[in-house]
């Protein structure tokens, strides 16, 4: 027998509408926010799934997550390397669509309140993945499902579609002063 506490816990789940957000934009701070918003809905019992693409390193937020954050699963679909825009290797292009069936079967499975795709915007741009089935994936996905696309050059389409769209803009950034990259503020 469940309680009036977990009955009107259970009441406001079904009814809760899931955002769709992104962030984007040619300033610092994207993927760290995306992580921002996962630990603020950790903290509120949603179970958290992010899917980052084009990255085959485990940065320190998927490391933190691993050592401190059960309820926070974190998968990785690509290479190490630079992706080509224009001409990207055929196994980038398969890894990114590896990594976008699993966010298909993340946000159907009923597993996760909130699904973030780290650096999907980038990949849609440079055609890793078709832009038609990323409009798919937004207007199918399960009305309570939290959904947050990250990366650079976020396609109008997929704009058009968000509840929450944020541009970091940059104003100014330390690797242009020659500040190199640094374990613990970029990966
Ligand atoms: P972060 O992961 O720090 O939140 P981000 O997701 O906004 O940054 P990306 O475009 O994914 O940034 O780039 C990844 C890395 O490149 C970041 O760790 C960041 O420090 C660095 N970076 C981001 N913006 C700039 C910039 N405008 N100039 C130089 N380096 C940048
Ligand atoms: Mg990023």
């Amino acid at each position: 027998m469940e309680s009036a506490d977990e009955a009107s816990k259970a009441l406001l789940e079904k009814y809760r509408k899931g955002l769709v957000q992104i962030y984007t934009g040619n300033g610092k701070g994207k993927t760290t926010a995306a992580f921002g918003q996962a630990l603020r809905a950790l903290g509120q019992g949603y179970r958290v799934c992010v899917i980052q693409f084009m990255k085959g390193r485990k940065y320190g937020e998927c490391l933190a997550a691993e050592q401190h954050l059960p309820g926070l699963t974190v998968h990785l679909t690509g290479l190490d390397s630079f992706v080509m825009r224009e001409n990207p290797a055929p196994l980038d292009v398969e890894l990114a669509r590896q990594g976008f069936e699993l966010a298909r079967r993340a946000i159907a499975s009923n597993d996760y309140e909130m699904v973030i795709l780290d650096e999907l915007n980038v990949a849609a741009d440079f055609q890793l993945i078709p832009l038609a089935e990323i409009v798919n994936l937004i207007k199918d996905k399960p009305a309570g499902v939290d959904l947050i696309l990250t990366g650079r050059y976020a396609p109008p389409e997929l704009l058009a579609l968000a509840d929450t769209v944020t541009e970091m803009r940059e104003v100014r950034h330390h690797y242009n002063a020659g500040v190199k990259d640094r374990a613990g503020i970029e990966f």
